[in-house]
């Protein structure tokens, strides 16, 4: 099979598209032919080697986290998908895999396609609808009458999130640059922040909740937006004082201390009575059900920006990582 590969960790000479054998599904897992692939800030942190402390590979490693596709064989014990069945999946953490000709999966990671997608709509979704819905779902509660800052929601998560939030009856404030205002707006967001030319913290105050999806000033911004006894998540970046566990390179004890604010540990912010969480979205087939309900109901769009051939990832990475796209960026298998 074809698979982009990372072979060191490095810039983008780091990964590479090489042939190898196609991997066999192990017990519990099912073997999927990729129609497309999701591409996701991740996977350059990840071919960057930024996040080495909490996921590291023994390289080479196919990388990729995303994935649609049409299972063609299952291993032993997998009950719910047998061959044909059309899929989707955000796969599993420590195994990768997703840009390639050829992937096994979980079967508890993997979801039935919504029937309203096509394979390259289908892999746009998991990683950062799954975000999106954790954060607001469970970590945030968001209920109806809810007032909610989405800082930067014109990308992957943010495209997601304000559907979502709008969905569970909340009234979503955003930020997004004039390419994005038209985009949000038509997505649902009841109030847009031109970060570019004004102010946060004198246009937004007394938020019920906040999910920051751009980390550094912006996050430590966010706090000013919110009242006392609110809660705020981050999923880009930590807010000073621990700022410097963003380069998760540093050493154990900043490590450490990322990986308490990970699984859960709650820091109390500068700002009392503000509760501060970081999260990292978890794989589940589960979750992608739920989305994909949603979907078939017409209630979330998936907004892609850009498809590339497989053969052209390279130049899909580049794009992404010019940090301007407006919803997803995917590979299509062809
Ligand atoms: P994208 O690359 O899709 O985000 C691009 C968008 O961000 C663009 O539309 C851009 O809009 C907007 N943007 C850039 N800078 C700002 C800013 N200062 N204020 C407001 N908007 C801004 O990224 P994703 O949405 O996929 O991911 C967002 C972040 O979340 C990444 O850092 C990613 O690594 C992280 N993440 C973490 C997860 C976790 O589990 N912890 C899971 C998923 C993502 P414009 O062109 O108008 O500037």
């Amino acid at each position: 099979m074809r698979a982009f590969v990372l072979t060191r960790y490095g810039g983008p000479q780091a990964a590479e598209l090489r042939d190898m054998p196609p991997p066999e599904p192990g017990p519990g897992e099912v073997r999927i032919d990729v129609k497309a692939a999701g591409l996701n800030p991740v996977d350059f942190k990840t071919r960057e080697g930024k996040l080495r402390v909490i996921d590291s590979y023994a390289l080479p490693v196919v990388f990729g986290c995303e994935l649609s596709g049409v299972v063609t064989s299952v291993g032993e014990g997998v009950t719910r998908f047998r061959p044909g069945d059309e899929v989707f999946a955000r796969v599993a953490k420590h195994r990768l895999g997703a840009f390639a000709e050829t992937a096994c999966v979980g079967e508890e990671l993997v979801a039935k396609k919504p029937a309203s997608l096509d394979f390259v709509q289908a892999a746009a979704v998991p990683l950062a609808a799954l975000t999106a819905l954790q954060s607001l779902r469970d970590e945030l509660a968001v209920a109806p009458g809810m007032r909610v800052f989405i800082p930067g929601g014109a990308g992957g998560v943010g495209t997601f999130a304000i559907q979502l939030a709008k969905h569970l009856g909340a009234t979503v404030a955003t930020t997004a640059s004039a390419r994005g205002r038209r985009l949000v707006e038509r997505l649902g967001a009841d109030v847009v922040v031109d970060y570019t030319t004004q102010d946060i913290t004198t246009e937004l105050r007394e938020y019920d909740a906040a999910l920051d999806l751009v980390g550094g000033d912006t996050l430590t911004q966010t706090f000013s937006t919110v009242r006392r006894g609110a809660k705020v998540v981050s999923i880009a970046g930590m807010p000073e004082p621990l700022t410097a566990t963003q380069d998760l390179g540093r050493g154990p004890g900043l490590a450490m201390l990322f990986w308490l604010a990970s699984a859960g540990v709650r820091f109390r912010a500068w700002r009392s009575g503000v509760t501060y969480r970081y999260l990292f979205m978890h794989p589940s087939g589960k979750d992608l059900e739920e989305l994909a309900a949603l979907i078939d109901a017409k209630k979330l769009e998936v907004v892609i920006d850009r498809v590339f051939p497989f053969s052209n990832i390279a130049d899909a990475f580049d794009y992404l990582e010019k940090g301007r796209a407006k919803g997803k960026v995917v590979v299509s298998m062809g």
